[in-house]
């Protein structure tokens, strides 16, 4: 392959969430990108009805905040309780955190995924093809040439990177081979979503029966919508549960008035984990890369944030202003995040699933023992900082999701990335003469003017003169300006002269 032979930088597989967002971060910032669905429309049912703060950053990032916004509600308390509803424990929302949106919403995946599409129609360099499907691709040093049918037949895509965001099944995954690590859990659970008729009356938290008869969650979904999730008991088969007087009746316990049933679909629920994520010039990210149980609403967030740490990376390699091998931190980054959060999902299905009666009195004792003395049950959900990748390891913050204050009153709110913009930020407590491919700017600069308070502060907490902020709004490193500058460059392995664009050209 050479160089004038590429149709795209980028060619994404898979415009489920995780593509059309990863598609539309690369496109934005004009790396051509040319993404391809199998399907002609967007799945029209939801799976993921749950979104934490800072997914809602990532779209405000992308433009889409408000779009998305008329598809969410705030998240509500999220229940444990037991067969006869003694709550066991309580997750409170938070309606702000120090991110710059409530700490999760609940909403309607299919409006989610128009509102991404749109973005992505109006990016020049993006270029969408619905109804093509992937069969196989081949790489060489400079490029990834992918065999693709599409309503006119056979064609190639050739492209400098490929990214697999083609789901659970992923063809991509399969073929760069390293298989899966399985966490042995597997679950199956009825999954009915209703909309609201008038006179209904939904229930106003999640919720969690630990109910050895039948484990159950009830959770909000998008605006008017709701779904329950009903564990199969042994002995009952997809066929039996999905009967529609079968469902009426695990319905009727909820009493909730006139219900329209939008779906019912049995799902097994599992934690699997892809050994290898990238191979030379083809990677993974979403479902294909890794799956969840849906307990703590993370399987779709867990994508996204894949798509938000690799996006800013194949740019930078793409516009050659960072070797090749800045990829190679992608999955040691990602990797531990993710199997963080399905360990604690799994971890709360454990809790959810059972069904022997003694075990789960057992359990709703030592629940509410624990809700007495106020020690928590599971662990917290945030997982820990990147330990390794691109960052500066061992200063203060490192790895960490940055703050994003807020300026403003209702309405009328302002925050920091979006008068940041994008790019890595150097912000210093003093000014600072330092260059590089980031905004330098210091808490002296007018337009910080209404965050300086909280930056100021947070600088304080962490001891440090500056701080590096990376694309994704992780925290790169804390120190003087000076060494910050000096090992960003590092880290990128800056070598214009070596630079692919460059060595193509
Ligand atoms: C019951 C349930 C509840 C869930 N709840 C939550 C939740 O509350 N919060 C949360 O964050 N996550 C949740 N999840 C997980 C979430 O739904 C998924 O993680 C997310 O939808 C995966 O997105 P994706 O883009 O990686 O894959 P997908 O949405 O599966 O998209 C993959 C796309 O690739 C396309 N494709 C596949 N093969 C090819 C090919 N060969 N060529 C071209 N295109 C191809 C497909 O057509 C599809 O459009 C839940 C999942 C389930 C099942």
């Amino acid at each position: 392959m050479s160089a004038a032979t590429f149709d795209a930088d980028v060619l994404v597989v898979g415009l489920g969430p995780v593509g059309a967002a990863m598609a539309a971060l690369l496109a934005r910032r004009g790396v051509t990108t040319i993404a391809i669905d199998k399907d002609t429309e967007i799945y029209p049912l939801p799976r993921a009805v749950h979104f934490d703060h800072e997914i809602m950053r990532l779209f405000q990032q992308l433009g889409v905040a408000e779009a998305v916004a008329r598809h969410t509600r705030p998240v509500p308390a999220y229940e444990f309780r037991s067969a006869d509803g003694t709550l066991l424990m309580q997750l409170d929302p938070q309606p702000e955190t120090p991110f710059g949106w409530a700490s999760g919403y609940m909403f309607h995946q299919p409006g989610l995924e128009q509102a991404l599409r749109d973005r992505l129609a109006a990016l020049p360099a993006a270029d969408v093809r619905l109804g093509w499907r992937l069969t196989s691709f081949a790489q060489d040093g400079v490029g990834v040439a992918a065999e693709v049918i599409g309503p006119d037949g056979a064609a190639t895509i050739r492209a400098r990177y490929l990214v697999g965001c083609d789901g659970a099944s992923s063809r991509v995954r399969e073929a760069i081979g390293g298989g899966l690590s399985d966490y042995q859990f597997d679950e199956p659970w009825l999954v009915v979503d209703v909309a609201a008729l008038p006179g209904a009356r939904l229930p106003e938290v999640n919720l969690q029966l630990c109910d050895p008869a039948r484990p159950t969650s009830g959770v909000l979904s998008g605006p008017g919508r709701h779904r329950w999730e009903f564990m199969l008991l042994p002995g009952e088969t997809p066929e039996t549960v999905l009967e529609p007087g079968f469902i009426e009746g695990l319905l009727a316990r909820w009493d909730c008035g006139p219900l329209q049933i939008q779906r019912r679909a049995v799902y097994r629920f599992h934690g699997l984990v892809a050994n290898r994520w990238r191979l030379s010039r083809v990677l993974l990210a979403g479902d294909s890369a890794h799956q969840t149980p849906p307990f703590a609403g993370q399987g779709m967030c867990s994508g996204l944030r894949d798509a938000a740490n690799l996006a800013w990376k194949l740019e930078a390699v793409l516009r050659g202003q960072a070797e090749a091998n800045l990829l190679d931190t992608y999955q040691p980054e990602r990797e531990p995040h993710v199997r963080t959060l399905i360990e604690l999902a799994i971890g709360m299905g454990r809790v959810v699933c059972m069904l022997d009666p003694a075990a789960a009195a057992a359990r709703d004792r030592d629940m509410l023992a624990r809700r007495r003395t106020g020690e928590p049950s599971l662990p917290p959900p945030r997982p820990a900082p990147f330990a390794s990748g691109c960052i500066l390891a061992g200063t203060a913050g490192a790895g960490a999701l940055f703050s994003q204050p807020i300026c403003g009153v209702a309405g009328d709110r302002v925050r920091l990335d979006d008068v940041m913009g994008d790019g890595a930020w150097l912000i210093s407590r003093r000014p600072t003469s330092c260059e590089g491919d980031m905004l330098a700017c210091d808490l002296a600069d007018g337009s910080l003017a209404p965050f300086r308070p909280a930056i100021e502060a947070w600088l304080h907490a962490h001891d440090a003169p500056a701080v590096l902020v990376r694309p994704d709004r992780y925290v790169f490193g804390t120190g003087t300006a000076a060494s910050l500058a000096a090992a960003w460059a590092g880290a990128l392995g800056r070598a214009p002269e070596r630079s692919e664009r460059r060595r193509e050209a």
